[in-house]
């Protein structure tokens, strides 16, 4: 390895740092953040108004229900009615025994079309309720579909310098030696992102302790083309 292949090999790990960030941001977008919170509440409005649609379903059944039954109590009123001014009944305590079920069942009838009114009205009143709640849909829609363009933009933003990264260190790395750059490589991984160091004053400065004097001399004599290792972290050194 030459000093220009152990600079472009300190220069693979400078782009390589930058990627990790640029990915760890990514990752860490505000606008990710945001556009979770945008789906979130429009999530909390398609609740709402989903249950209150069950619940105008459940009104608009028991109001049928209810209409159903006063129809047949009117049925039931009409034909008694009709009967007592048939003129076929004549006996006095019969005639007052179907009198008493006939305003019996006018009541009956009014208390049942009042409540039939009290129940259309609550069926209108979760209507529009339902309605409000679609405008508020929409625009939750709105926001979510702003939120995603936010995101992609940024993504974009951030994915064009990873790739202007990995052309710099690609081309950097083309004349790295391969065994050199799969060494660094498996450093990487194991090193926290910090492979290649620089040699400094008889100091590694990948773990900042100090060689050995005996490292140190047969670091001095080693070929020029052979890679060092610290003794102390095991990674690539770079003499200077
Ligand atoms: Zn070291």
């Amino acid at each position: 390895m030459s000093d220009d292949q152990y600079q472009r090999l300190l220069s693979v790990q400078d782009h390589d740092t930058r990627i990790d960030q640029l990915r760890h941001r990514l990752d860490t977008l505000p606008e990710r953040a945001a556009l979770a919170n945008r789906q979130q509440a429009r999530q909390l409005v398609h609740d709402q108004r989903e249950a209150l649609q069950v619940r105008r379903l459940e009104l608009q059944r028991n109001l049928k229900r209810h209409e159903d039954e006063l129809a047949a109590v009117e049925d039931r009123f009409k034909r008694e009615k009709d009967r007592l001014y048939s003129g076929e009944i004549t006996g006095t305590r019969e005639l007052l025994t179907l009198q008493e079920e006939v305003d019996g069942l006018r009541s009956r009838c009014s208390d049942m079309e009042s409540d039939a009114l009290e129940q259309m009205e609550e069926v209108e009143q979760v209507e529009a309720e339902v309605d409000a709640l679609l405008a508020g849909l929409e625009s939750a829609d709105a926001d979510v579909v702003s939120g995603e363009q936010h995101l992609s933009e940024a993504e974009a933003i951030v994915r064009a310098e990873i790739d202007q990264e990995a052309a710099a260190r690609a081309t950097e790395a083309a004349d790295i030696p391969l065994s050199v750059l799969a060494s660094y490589e498996d450093l990487r991984t194991r090193m926290g992102g910090v492979a290649v160091a620089r040699l400094r004053n008889g100091t590694c400065e990948g773990c900042h302790l100090g060689l050995s004097a005996m490292q140190l001399d047969r670091i001095r004599h080693a070929p020029a083309d052979e890679v060092c290792y610290c003794e102390e972290c095991g990674r690539i050194l770079v003499r200077t």
